[in-house]
This record gives C-alpha cells, sequence and structure tokens, in this order.
C-alpha cells in the first residue's frame, strides 16, 4: 500500500517557513505585497484567486485582488500591469488564467515585470529555467519536485515519465526533473504506447486533465506518482488524474487528490512571493 505524500502537511510547513522570514524582513521594515488580477466570473478562478489571498493572510503577506469585468479591453488590462510593474509596493504580480477570449493571454503575461512574475509564466523566467539560471520556478512543478524530495527517495538517476506538455505543468515538470538529473519521458496525445512508457517510470507525473486516466496497469510496483489533475466528476467532487484507490495498492508514494499537489502548489506562490520581495529590498539568496 502506498504511503500518501500530504501536500497539506508540506504546504503547512512551507507558509510557515515563510511566514517566519517575513516577519524578519517586517522587522526590517519591509513588507511584502501580492496583486493578483482577475478577469470576469469564472467560479473556478475565484475559487483559486481566494485561496491565494487566505495564504497570503496566514503568511503575513499583504495582498490585493484587483477584480475585472469581464468585457475588459486587453489595453485596460495592460494598463493595470504596468501601473503593477512601476509600484514600488508590489513585489510580486499575477494574472490569474484563463482570461476571457477576446484578451490575449500571451500579451498579457509578457507584460508582467519578470522580477514580479511570480507565477514563472514570463518568457525571461522560463527562458533562465531552461538554462538553469536564478528564477522564479512556476510553482506547480516546483510543488511536485518538493514533494519528491519529501519521500527521501533520489530523483537522481531515476526513470521519469511525465504525462502532459502543457506549458505551466507538463514542459516545465520535465525540465525540473532533468535538472535534478533524471531521465525524462515527456508523453502527450500523439504519443504512443503510453501505458508501456508508463509502466518504466520509477517517477510517474500526470498532468493530463481526464479523470482516472492512469490506471493500475500502467503503474509501475513501486513507483512514485504525482497526481497534478484537477477533474470535477459527475459526483461533484474533485479527483485527479490517477485511479488513486487501484494505483495506491502498486506504488510506492502517491498523492492525493485533493490535499495534494494544488495545496503545494499554493505555497510555493508565497515562496515565489517572498523571494521577489527580497531581490527587490537587496537581499539575495
Ligand atoms: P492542458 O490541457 O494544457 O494539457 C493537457 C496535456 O495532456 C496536453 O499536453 C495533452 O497533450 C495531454 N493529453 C491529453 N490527452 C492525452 C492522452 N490521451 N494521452 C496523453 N496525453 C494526453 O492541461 P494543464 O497542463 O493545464 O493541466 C492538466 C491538469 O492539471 C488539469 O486537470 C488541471 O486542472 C490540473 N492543474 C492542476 C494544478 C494544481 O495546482 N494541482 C495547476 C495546473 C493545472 P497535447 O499537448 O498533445 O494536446
Amino acid at each position: 500500500m502506498a504511503m500518501l505524500i500530504s501536500g497539506k502537511e508540506l504546504a503547512e510547513k512551507e507558509k510557515e517557513k515563510v511566514a517566519r522570514e517575513v516577519e524578519t524582513l517586517r522587522g526590517e521594515g519591509i513588507r511584502v505585497k501580492l496583486v493578483v488580477i482577475i478577469v470576469g466570473d469564472d467560479p473556478a478562478s475565484k475559487t483559486y484567486v481566494a485561496g491565494k489571498a487566505k495564504d497570503c493572510a496566514a503568511c503575513g503577506i499583504e495582498s490585493e485582488v484587483v477584480r475585472f469585468p469581464q468585457q475588459t479591453t486587453e489595453e485596460e488590462l495592460l494598463e493595470k500591469v504596468r501601473a503593477c510593474n512601476e509600484d514600488p509596493t508590489v513585489n510580486g504580480l499575477l494574472v490569474q488564467l484563463p482570461l476571457p477570449k477576446h484578451i490575449c493571454e500571451k500579451n498579457v503575461i509578457n507584460a508582467i515585470a519578470p522580477e514580479k512574475d511570480v507565477d514563472g509564466f514570463t518568457p525571461v523566467n522560463v527562458g533562465r529555467m531552461v538554462i538553469g539560471e536564478s528564477c522564479f520556478l512556476p510553482c506547480t512543478p516546483a510543488g511536485c519536485i518538493e514533494m519528491l524530495q519529501s519521500t527521501g527517495l533520489p530523483i537522481d538517476g531515476k526513470k521519469a515519465v511525465v504525462i502532459g506538455r502543457s506549458n505551466i505543468v507538463g514542459k516545465p515538470m520535465a525540465l525540473l526533473l532533468c535538472a535534478q538529473n533524471a531521465t525524462v519521458t515527456l508523453c502527450h496525445s500523439h504519443t504512443r504506447d503510453l501505458a508501456d512508457i508508463c509502466r518504466q517510470a520509477d517517477i510517474l507525473v500526470a498532468a493530463v486533465g481526464r479523470e482516472s486516466f492512469v490506471t493500475a496497469d500502467m503503474v509501475k510496483e513501486g513507483a512514485v506518482v504525482i497526481d497534478v489533475g484537477i477533474n470535477r466528476g459527475a459526483d461533484g467532487k474533485l479527483h485527479g488524474d490517477v485511479d488513486f484507490s487501484a494505483v495506491s495498492e502498486k506504488a510506492a508514494f502517491i498523492t492525493p487528490v485533493p490535499g495534494g499537489v494544488g495545496l503545494m502548489t499554493r505555497a510555493m506562490l508565497m515562496r515565489n512571493t517572498l523571494e521577489a520581495a527580497k531581490r527587490q529590498s537587496g537581499r539575495f539568496e
């Protein structure tokens, strides 16, 4: 039976660590602030934004949620982004995705100042990540690496398989695993013999967006399985991409949904925001 990698526990620890550092900075007269911009009424986005504000409060980070109506123009949004870039009291800035269809997400992301891009989505941060330079790592894959490391098992030399190649999860996940010296296979909807490939994985990361996509026959005995998926099931509950109960019988470690990667993603945002404030105040790590 697999051991559970608890996103809840790890995220709490991370947030406590961030809170202590935020407190120290405050003692030195430095405040830490995150601005989150949301456009429209997407219910999932609203939930995510509320979660971010709650985490900020728990960490002593000041947060401001800027709400724009659905019909906001791209230029209006860009103006706000530029204003936040210029505002020295704002350390971290993120625009909640997805944006309404009439707004080009690429243009908006590209407008965020790289030094405030705590989501790690701008081309500058992505480029730095690719070449292994200091940058803001995207929160979800960074959280997955933390979860893998929490098992105490080495990543170095292991065979890792990532299912999904999105810019925010799959691709950076593969890069971060490679940076940890895993041998990485990145799979997608055109991959042939997916189950065979998955069965070779010591580390299997699922970021597909399909409930119970990873079945027990796709998992090697003793593998570490990281489930990034968040899917609203027919039962109205949240489910991952992994058939949790069956895969738990084979894996050595597994992340639950909910209570797994999602919580660590949020904790990594707090870490990045603290890091942004430290860098902007001249405190480099
Ligand atoms: P995308 O839809 O952007 O990407 C899905 C990926 O899965 C694509 O690369 C696609 O391949 C691949 N895929 C789809 N069908 C198959 C298939 N049959 N076989 C193999 N690969 C397939 O999703 P995201 O990466 O944004 O998100 C993935 C999941 O993770 C979602 O459930 C999302 O809600 C969740 N998520 C969770 C987060 C968290 O904090 N826990 C954060 C972000 C996302 P192709 O490229 O060929 O189309």
